[in-house]
């Protein structure tokens, strides 16, 4: 037996996506043009998933500042948060969050990953208990397995599920840990985070929100959906990433709670491992500065995330949440997600193609993410391309089907 067997459907699946066309788990920007073209299969192609919702990525101010902190600092780190790699840099980071945030204190992880490994993991143990919705990113499922804790899903944005579960757990001790999303990045539907701190209040229960795609893009100021909704002071533990909204790589978690910071030496996501790099953080700590004085952007991404929607939906795309800046096309079946990826492809639009069992109930999606910096030629010519690709599908099947007759 070889050890690589285990793989063999998953192999055989990768084989028959190959026959269609590009392989999506291996698209290349050979160059970038900005933060909103790239080149690929050495094509101008317009990037309409890529989570940069900022457009920040090409900033000259955060450009800038990396080049000045990798002279400043160097390249690297070398070493964890706990031994030498902890700088300056890092600790202004923490400051400026949670005083965007509003908290008392914030803890920066190397990835948004490893943000929600090191919060969950640090959180609960196997005397406690996480609720997690069922759509919670893999993040969230490895954080809840590397904490040893008993673990509950609840069905997804049902707080009435939710509350079902907490009853039927009764009293064994240990802590309630909820954990959710503020936008769930698949789909780009909304958490209805005040019911939930209803029912986590009801119960004395702790909630954990991973604002990674909100971060920047809702709420007045930016600071999530928890912001949004009004209920930023219920909400226990939060934590997001900088690899969108704030263009370059990183995570964080970020509370009120006064014994907060016992995380920085209990939990091995954040020891155990390299600090983020001079120049990351120092592109974040300007990135997060520009976010908070220019609203604008926020604005325009909205802008942009309203035509695209209009644009989909008035060429009969089924669309998965309500307009915002992630829009999620449902597919009929995979191999139309497929074909429909590719040709987009080879007309110069990259999306994201999602197939199960990495997305919710089973759904062939192709999805789109929205950037402030897209301009609104550029999204006009990504919904024609979707025209034009739908209509050369249709075609297709419009003969498939006269053949057969
Ligand atoms: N949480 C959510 C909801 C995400 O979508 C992602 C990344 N797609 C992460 C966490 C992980 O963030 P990072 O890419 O910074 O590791």
């Amino acid at each position: 037996m070889d050890i690589f067997d285990k793989y063999a459907t998953v192999s055989g699946r990768h084989d028959e996506l190959l026959k269609i066309g590009s392989d999506p788990f291996a698209v290349c920007f050979e160059e970038m043009y900005s933060s909103t073209e790239g080149r690929v299969n050495g094509r101008r192609t317009i990037l309409v998933g890529t989570n940069n919702y900022m457009g920040i990525t090409f900033d000259p101010e955060c450009i800038e500042a990396a080049c000045d902190a990798i002279k400043t600092f160097g390249t690297g780190t070398t070493g964890s948060r706990i031994a030498n790699g902890t700088y300056g840099l890092h600790q202004a980071l923490e400051e400026e969050i949670a005083d965007f945030l509003g908290r008392r204190s914030a803890i920066v992880f190397s990835t948004g990953y490893q943000a929600n490994l090191g919060m969950l993991a640090g959180l609960a143990g196997p005397k406690d208990t996480i609720l997690m919705d069922s759509d919670s990113h893999s993040s969230m499922y490895d954080g809840c397995r590397l904490s040893g804790a008993s673990v509950v899903r609840f069905r997804h944005n049902d707080p009435a599920d939710l509350d079902r579960r907490l009853t039927r757990l009764g009293d064994d001790g240990g802590c309630r840990l909820v954990i959710v999303e503020g936008i769930y990045s698949m789909l780009g539907d909304r958490a209805p985070l005040r019911e939930f701190v209803e029912v986590k209040k009801h119960h004395g229960a702790f909630l954990f929100v991973d604002e990674a795609h909100s971060l920047g893009v809702i709420g007045e100021n930016g600071r999530g959906v928890a912001e949004e909704q009004g209920v930023e002071d219920e909400v226990d533990f939060v934590a997001g990433t900088f690899s969108k909204s704030l263009g370059s790589i990183g995570g964080y978690g970020a509370s009120n709670h006064p014994k907060f910071d016992v995380l920085r030496f209990t939990s091995r996501p954040y020891m155990f491992t390299a600090s983020p790099s001079p120049s990351n953080v120092a592109s974040v700590l300007t990135a997060l500065k520009r976010l908070r004085a220019e609203p604008e952007r926020r604005q325009r991404l909205w802008n942009n995330a309203r035509q695209l929607y209009d644009g989909l939906s008035g060429l009969g795309f089924e669309i998965c949440a309500p307009m915002g800046p992630v829009i999620a096309l449902k597919m009929p079946d995979e191999a139309t997600a497929v074909q429909a990826w590719n040709l987009l492809l080879e007309n110069g639009v990259y999306v994201n193609l999602a197939l199960p069992p990495g997305t919710p109930n089973g759904a062939c999606l192709l999805r789109c993410s929205l950037s402030a910096a897209h301009t609104a030629e550029q999204i006009d010519q990504v919904i024609e391309r979707f025209g034009a690709v739908t209509a050369i599908i249709a075609d297709q099947r419009e003969m498939v089907a006269q053949a057969g007759e």
